[in-house]
């Protein structure tokens, strides 16, 4: 699959040079209302240190132009991302030109406290700009595609909660700046990375998306489109041996060309994605994020972006920001995970760092930290029981990141009032989608375990935005943990209006997905939630944890209440029933424990019929062979727990003892 991300770095010229009007605030006012024509977004790299110096020092009226227009990029969905030319940030104004400190040229060769001061510094200003005090920009892209020796620089900026990094074009090389992207050329479409943004580390927290690049003759390089721009950028001052060594930079047989949408000529760019199409068509499982570049400072040829957009409509090629292509990179990564390949981890047993059985649980549970995650979609209506009981509670989250999943009605002004009052309350907005599925929800989910990545946290839970319950209920779940060190998952039943949930026939290992802690071990192991559009997610999780050895568990003497009921509106009573017993199939259930499970079901209303509806949509599942969404050891572990869970319900009968 081909998503393309338009990115386009928003500054004047490297030293210094141009009028923020011309070459900032024009072309990019253009260049978003031919997107808008296109029902489409780009990502705006600020190039925010300038913009600090050149308001400082009021050398443009422009600048209050420019800063209305990051403000409006960033309100209508034009994802901010962070870029920097370090050499701003001790510039002075004198004699009528800016002279920047050409010392700090690569941010990523500077002390680490001299690039915190830049980042932060930067950061505060960006903040100022979009009118926001807890922005944190997704994605970065250094000044003059500068990344290496990555390791300080990444861990600096990641720390602030930067996720994606975009310098990177495949087989670049300026040995000034030992800038050396070679070895990258062997990477895929996006890497995880850590101390290297050459090198995927599927234990990075980072992903690295690079430029899209071809590597070419260099006779291709040579379009007369290209010269024109090229000759605009001679930087002043060098030495003859700066030059001769960037002369050497092109001695190559093969030269990397950027996917640039302001220097390529249309046909180039055409030609380029037919490659990316029919490479996409042997392999269409692998997802394959597109990253296009480009200059205000470049942008004066509107009309092949025009045609290079009508043509990516024709090859129905969907454009996003960075903001949509997270969500996407991670669950990909989670199915690699799952199934051993290209970025999967070792399965070693990762136990060490849990907490040693046999120690007071009353003591430790202070110390084992949790955050929270809420995916909501349009939950006006209960989340703020919700939140009340969160705040309450006796021992608080590290964090908890509410995510809104494209709600239309007042779900985030509710939780922005309470953000603005608890600093450990995060709001992150996913952009508006149609359908209602349930993979939706679980790329809302895993937008805000992205937030928590960095964080020092014991148990991560997934809260659904219309519950509420006592203020001992975390710290009650959390002291359950530290008293048994093989627990993964747990939970408490929940009560609605009349009902509660009965476990005569549901397993007490199992967890509802309306309230679920995990070990952050646990939910390493079993690679997270698995986006599965017909749902039971949650169920997938649960029973994959004890695949992999963890012990769950439901603690039944502390429910919580849930507000709405469990898959209402949608489908009546005997739609739910028939629903079940399919989705049951497609999450291998065994048979023969389907038809007891059914008989029990008769018993329950809606009486008799809703057991046969479930019998009837496991049975038609079967015969008509639906597509199964677990793998053949997931379905043949769930058989041979419920076979054995089987004969324990007939013993307890035939010795009428009751469970
Ligand atoms: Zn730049």
């Amino acid at each position: 699959m081909i998503d393309f991300v338009f990115t386009i770095d928003y500054e004047i010229y490297g030293n210094g040079a141009g009028a923020l009007d011309e070459l900032v605030y024009e072309p990019a006012r253009r260049l978003k209302q031919l997107f808008q024509d296109y029902q489409a977004r780009f990502v705006t790299f600020v190039e925010i240190a300038e913009f600090d110096k050149i308001e400082a020092y009021g050398t443009d009226s422009a600048i209050d132009l420019v800063k209305q227009q990051i403000m409006e990029f960033h309100r209508d969905g034009f994802e901010i991302g962070l870029h920097l030319h370090p050499q701003w940030s001790n510039a002075r104004y004198e004699n009528g030109m800016w002279s920047l400190d050409q010392s700090e040229y690569n941010l990523c060769t500077l002390a680490k406290a001299r690039i915190t001061e830049i980042v932060d510094a930067s950061l505060t200003y960006l903040r100022h700009v979009v009118d926001e005090p807890q922005f944190t920009p997704l994605s970065f892209r250094g000044g003059n595609w500068l990344f290496q020796p990555t390791q300080t620089a990444a861990s600096v900026l990641n720390e602030r909660g930067i996720k994606i990094d975009s310098s990177v074009f495949k087989g670049g090389l300026q040995r000034n700046y030992s800038l050396d992207y070679r070895r990258a050329v062997k990477n895929g479409y996006y890497w995880p990375f850590s101390s290297d943004v050459n090198e995927p580390d599927p234990k990075g927290t980072w992903f690295e998306v690079p430029i899209y690049t071809d590597m070419v003759p260099p006779w291709r390089m040579a379009t007369s489109k290209r010269m024109a721009y090229a000759t605009q950028y001679v930087i002043a001052g060098r030495s003859a041996k700066q030059k001769l060594t960037s002369a050497f930079d092109y001695l190559r047989f093969r030269y990397p060309l950027k996917l640039d949408y302001c220097r390529m000529t249309l046909t180039e760019m055409t030609s380029m994605v037919d490659r990316i199409i029919q490479e996409d068509q042997r392999e269409p499982e692998s997802y394959k994020p597109i990253v296009a570049i480009g200059h205000t400072k470049d942008l004066t040829d509107f009309s092949s972006v025009d045609s290079f957009l009508a043509y990516l409509r024709t090859k129905k090629i969907e454009i996003h920001t960075f903001e949509a292509v997270y969500p996407k990179i991670l669950q990909m990564k989670a199915q690699a995970d799952c199934v051993g390949s290209s970025y999967g981890e070792s399965k070693v047993a990762r136990h060490s760092s849990m907490v040693a059985p046999g120690e007071s649980g009353k003591a430790k549970a202070a110390n084992l930290k949790y955050v929270l995650i809420t995916p909501a979609r349009n939950e006006a209506a209960f989340i703020e029981k919700t939140i009340q009981s969160v705040v309450a509670q006796t021992n608080l989250p590290l964090k908890w990141v509410i995510v809104s999943d494209g709600s239309t009605d007042d779900t985030d002004e509710i939780v922005k009032r309470y953000a603005a009052e608890h600093p450990w309350i995060e709001l992150i907005r996913m952009p508006e989608r149609r359908e209602r599925h349930f993979a939706g929800k679980i790329h809302a989910f895993n937008a805000g375990y992205a937030r928590v990545a960095d964080l020092d946290y014991d148990v991560v839970g997934n809260l659904d935005g219309d519950t509420s319950f006592d203020e001992d209920y975390f710290d009650f779940l959390l002291k359950k943990f530290v008293d048994n060190p093989r627990l993964g998952v747990a939970g408490t039943p929940f009560r609605e209006e009349s009902f509660q949930y009965d476990f005569s026939f549901t397993s007490i290992e199992h967890v509802s997905g309306a309230c679920q802690l995990f070990r952050r071990e646990c939910f390493e192991d079993v690679g997270g939630y698995l986006p599965i559009k017909t749902g039971g997610v949650d169920l997938v999780a649960v029973i994959t944890a004890r695949m992999k050895g963890w012990q769950t568990r439901s603690f039944l003497e502390k429910p919580y209440f849930h507000h709405r009921k469990i898959s209402s509106a949608k489908h009546g009573a005997l739609g739910i029933a028939y629903n079940a017993g399919r989705t049951d199939y497609t999450h291998g259930s065994s048979p023969v424990w389907q038809f007891f499970r059914c008989i029990y079901q008769m018993s329950r209303p809606p009486i008799v019929v809703g057991g046969v509806l479930c019998f009837a949509g496991f049975f038609w599942a079967l015969a008509t062979r639906a597509e199964k969404v677990v793998t053949p050891d997931f379905a043949r572990f769930r058989r041979v727990e419920q076979m054995r869970r089987l004969s324990g319900l007939v013993n307890n009968a035939l010795t009428l003892r009751h469970p």
